[in-house]
């Protein structure tokens, strides 16, 4: 790559360039036409994660239903799991919701413009921290988060490892020195920027609005920028999923409320690996010990089932994990009928038309219609 001459130093001048450039050509966004910080908010937990054109019917829907943190405070878990269907991790709505009770109860219910305060709320990290509080209350704060990291990381040449604390913190102290008073147009920019330009692959270098600012790019750097330890390997585990049926219906469990797809609706499943034992014949798999105790524990009775099918894997890639879910379609009207009389776990009878399932069981029942299996 040919080597700029005439590179200036990322300065006022370079935080100049950005805030003109940001306010003539940024995106019109639904939550950039807002100052309400529970608006923002919202914005910003479902872009975690989430591409901006998928957010924007989500978010919309969202604040419809539920426009005040008054009003998420009292939503109840269909209902969140009803407007988070489809964006994934569900975990990130609780605590929302977990958000907006404590401001309730602690600041009644005025999101706090202190970085003390809002820091220590829950779901607040430091770049949700600095997002509200330049975006909404015009504070000057950094706010970075993976994709500005990028853009400073090719801006600055910076080769070092950019999940080391150390890099992290020179990052803030180069952002600190460049904000301006209102630091709104400035944050923003860069994440503009690093959308729109400095993309993750093939960035739009030739046209870029502050090209002559960029040190990856005078010295050839871009292609490598930035250092980013590779992703472990996600684990990958072998899982028996129970699908009770009689007459189309299945039988659906919530899960505990802590861990993977916490307080969701799911099949009754043993979440532990059973990579050896899964390939043994269905009747033996099925006297297995940890299977018994199972349905001991979860049922108060031992699996009796008049029939068996057993279908699968199915596969489903979460960020950490990668669950392979070997089906087994079972008849048994002692679990059946039981269910209805004990007190725990909660169950649900259904064709799966009445609630909200996370991807992963979906996937189990859109092969089971599919297939016609029950
Ligand atoms: S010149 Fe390229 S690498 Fe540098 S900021 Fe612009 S898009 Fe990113």
């Amino acid at each position: 790559m040919k080597k700029l001459d005439n590179i200036k130093k990322i300065d006022r001048e370079f935080s100049n360039t950005l805030v003109d450039w940001y306010n003539q050509e940024r995106r019109i966004l639904p939550w950039r036409e807002t100052e309400d910080p529970y608006h923002i908010l919202v914005s910003e937990i479902m872009l975690q994660q989430t591409q901006v054109n998928t957010v924007i019917p989500y978010y919309l829907r969202f604040l419809d239903e539920l426009p005040t943190l008054e009003s998420l405070a009292k939503a109840t878990d269909e209902q969140l799991h009803r407007l988070w269907e489809g964006l994934g991790y569900y975990s990130r709505v609780f605590r929302l919701r977990q958000f907006a009770v404590e401001v309730q109860e602690k600041y009644n219910g005025r999101i706090p413009n202190e970085k003390s305060q809002l820091i220590s709320l829950p779901g607040i990290g430091p770049y949700t921290c600095g997002a509200i509080l330049s975006f909404a209350f015009h504070v000057k704060e950094p706010a970075i988060d993976g994709n500005v990291k990028r853009v400073l990381a090719r801006l600055t040449n910076d080769t070092r490892d950019i999940s080391k604390v150390a890099t992290q913190r020179s990052m803030e102290d180069l952002v600190r020195s460049l904000l301006p008073e209102d630091p709104y147009a400035f944050n923003q920019g860069l994440i503009e920027l690093g959308a729109t330009y400095c993309r993750p692959r093939q960035p739009r270098c030739q046209e870029c609005p502050v090209r002559t600012f960029c040190e990856g790019y005078a010295n050839g750097h871009v292609e490598d920028l930035p250092n980013k330890p590779k992703k472990k390997k996600q684990k990958e585990v072998s899982l028996p999923i129970f699908v009770f049926h009689q007459n189309q219906e299945m039988l659906f469990v919530k899960r505990a409320s802590e861990g993977l797809l916490a307080s969701l609706w799911g099949f009754p499943m043993i979440e532990e690996n059973f990579v050896e034992n899964i390939e043994s014949e269905t009747e033996v798999f099925l006297q297995h010990q940890v299977i018994q105790d199972y349905f001991i524990e979860q049922f108060g009775i031992r699996l009796q089932p008049i029939s068996v099918q057993r279908v699968g894997p199915i596969k489903h890639v979460f960020s950490h994990v990668i669950w392979n879910m070997h089906l087994f379609l079972i008849e048994d009207p002692n679990v059946w009928n039981r269910v209805d009389t004990v007190e725990s776990p909660e169950t649900i009878k259904s064709t799966d038309q009445d609630i909200s399932l996370p991807t992963a069981f979906k996937k189990c029942v859109e092969f089971i219609y599919e297939r016609e299996l029950i």
